[in-house]
């Protein structure tokens, strides 16, 4: 198999007319979703002259259309790329500038800005399909051409683009059928934005396999008992979220008034640390389902290791990200560049074919991060530096400890704090910042420096400034304005000592 669409045709085959992805809008068959997105790479062909792998935008809300459009990109043998459309509009310019997207596809109700390069999602629906045009395109793409480019958080306050082949996503793929045997009964409720690399999982083992996927609405997650209730009414029995999501329920204290969700089978979960006392309330309320920890980054194609949790945990017990998915290997290097012993800290270093293919149009962070094995200089074998440090305990498990550098989780997002200091130095008469994230209380916030020669701004001001610019999950909780920052002794801001004062602050 060499094109992820190879997975649509083989279900559509099989199972025509059973519903894929559900919406509040609706559902569509593997057979409509199929014929939709064939109807959308017939336009794309057309429009470009039969290229094969240039980047092409989706530029539409959250919906079951975006799976149509990613396949019909697929099928036109391209690669997708999804904007989130509440993202302010100098980031997706920031996007589309390193991206340059051959085309952008869009809905004509939120139709930003029409181009030559749009093109409006439901003028397609009324056009034939040419099979002929897309099997030429397809003979065209190889496994190891991109699938998709997922735009995350970069610490230069520009966003990097994570390029990830076809090759990549079908042996995460089969590796997810195969572990947590997904098959045509399973009916997803999917979390993740399609922008974010969990919703891979939901996404491709659906079409592999005939299941269903669920959107649930976004606003949900602020109203735990109408998403338990939802959850209910659409025969959710497998769900993949980020912890903040599941805490969001169990914090509710509605796990034990809540209506019995007996369909409830697997529950899994990736992105940040998930505590265990969180955790072990829903294993209490849940007996018979089943929970995993997954852990990766987008990097890597979602995930490259699980623990399945097969105890109960004591709150100060951290849940291990356990062991490497199969055709993947986990290092942990440690100073020295070896490999870390039993117990000892290191890098997480990932190689395997889940391994991008780096970040779009930036050689210099590419080969930072996509290194050569430390181990061996014999021949290329690039792995995926996290950045993330961790240590393996004596049963062989991997406990992920924290972060080398600045990068937060923040319910669930990825953020580089270096992003919102580098928007922030943008602002008029700002003269030196530091964002501090505040674990305990999960709060950011910014420290801040004016020229004192220029005109005063206010905190407000500075807010009202960045929030044009930053997505909403980036915006800190609070600003201060101080005469001076603490240096350490190499003349840098002393994070250590503005994390202490912003600590005490939320005592
Ligand atoms: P993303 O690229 O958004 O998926 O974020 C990847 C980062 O999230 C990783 O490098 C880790 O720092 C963190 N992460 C992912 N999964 C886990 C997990 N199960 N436990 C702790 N941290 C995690």
């Amino acid at each position: 198999m060499n094109n992820v669409v190879e997975y649509l045709c083989i279900t559509t085959e099989k199972f025509p007319d059973k519903i894929a992805f559900l919406d509040t809008g609706g559902g569509i068959s593997f057979s409509d979703l199929n014929q939709n997105a064939k109807k959308i790479a017939t336009v794309i062909i057309k429009k470009t002259g039969g290229i094969t792998n240039i980047p092409i935008a989706v530029k539409m809300k959250k919906s079951k259309e975006c799976i149509v459009a990613f396949m019909g990109i697929a099928y036109s043998g391209n690669y997708y790329c999804p904007i989130d459309i509440s993202m302010p509009s100098s980031r997706v310019e920031l996007i589309f500038e390193t991206l340059k997207p051959a085309v952008v596809i869009e809905q004509r109700e939120n139709q930003s800005s029409y181009n030559e390069n749009s093109i409006i999602y439901d003028e397609c629906m009324d056009k034939q399909y040419d099979d002929e045009l897309i099997n030429k395109q397809l003979n065209k793409v190889l496994s190891v051409d991109p699938l998709y480019v997922l735009f995350t958080s970069g610490s230069t306050g520009v966003p990097k683009g994570v390029v990830v082949s076809h090759a990549s996503v079908i042996d995460y793929t089969e590796w997810l059928s195969h572990t947590f045997g997904f098959n045509e009964n399973n009916v997803f409720g999917n979390q993740a934005p399609l922008y974010f690399d969990n919703s891979i999982l939901d996404i491709y083992s659906s079409l592999k396999n005939g299941s269903q996927v669920y959107f649930i609405d976004e606003k949900l997650f602020s109203f735990p008992k109408q998403l338990m209730m939802t959850l209910k009414e659409n025969g959710v029995n497998t769900i993949f979220w980020v912890p903040s999501a599941l805490i969001s329920i169990s914090d509710s204290g509605i796990l034990h008034e809540n209506p019995e969700l007996p369909q409830l089978e697997q529950v899994l979960f990736c992105g940040e640390v998930m505590p265990t006392k969180q955790l072990m309330k829903w294993r209490k309320r849940y007996t018979n389902t089943f929970f995993a920890n997954l852990y990766g980054p987008t990097e890597i194609t979602d995930v490259c290791s699980y623990y399945v949790v097969d105890r109960d945990y004591a709150d100060d017990e951290i849940l291990p990200i356990g062991k490497a998915c199969k055709n993947t290997e986990i290092l942990i290097i440690n100073e020295k560049n070896k490999i870390a012993n039993i117990d000892e800290l290191g890098e997480i270093f990932v190689r395997g074919i889940g391994v991008a293919k780096g970040y779009y149009r930036n050689k210099d962070r590419t080969q930072s991060a996509f290194v050569q094995n430390p181990l061996h200089d014999d021949y290329i074998d690039i792995c995926y530096k996290t950045g993330d440090i961790a240590k393996v305990n004596q049963e062989g498990n991997i406990i992920y400890v924290g972060r080398k550098d600045n990068q937060i989780k923040f319910q669930g997002h990825r953020i580089e704090l270096g992003e919102i200091e580098a928007v922030t130095m943008c602002v008029n008469n700002v003269k030196r910042v530091c964002a501090i994230y505040v674990e305990t209380r999960k709060k950011i916030v910014l420290f801040i420096v004016l020229n004192s020669e220029s005109e005063i701004i206010s905190e407000k001001e500075i807010y009202k400034s960045i929030k044009t610019k930053l997505p909403k999950y980036m915006l800190p909780s609070e600003i201060i304005i101080k005469d001076e920052l603490p240096l350490n002794v190499n003349g840098k801001i002393d994070r250590v000592k503005l994390r202490e004062v912003a600590n005490e602050k939320y005592i």
